[in-house]
């Protein structure tokens, strides 16, 4: 499920999607992110704590990394 409208300008400085710790680090989301607004953290891959972090300055709130994610570990923000 995507969201609705692209955020972009003063929108976009607030967070629209969040990767929590379910994330698997399988990269789809990177890959697929137009805006390459998914960025790993170092040690990304179970090391416990926030695995990507979403740039809120990039992130237009598209979906599309939701859509690709192949263990729903990405959570769309209000
Ligand atoms: S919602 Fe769109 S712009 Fe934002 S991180 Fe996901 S794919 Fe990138
Ligand atoms: S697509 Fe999902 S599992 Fe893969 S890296 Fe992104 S958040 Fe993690």
């Amino acid at each position: 499920m995507g969201l609705k409208e692209p955020r972009r300008g003063a929108e976009a400085a607030t967070l629209t999607v969040r990767v929590t710790a379910r994330c698997q680090g399988c990269g789809a989301c990177l890959l697929t992110c137009p805006e390459h607004a998914i960025r790993p953290h170092a040690g990304w891959a179970g090391d416990g704590g926030d695995p990507l972090r979403v740039l809120p300055d990039r992130c237009t709130g598209c979906g599309e990394c939701t859509e690709v994610c192949p263990v729903d570990a990405i959570e769309e923000l209000p």
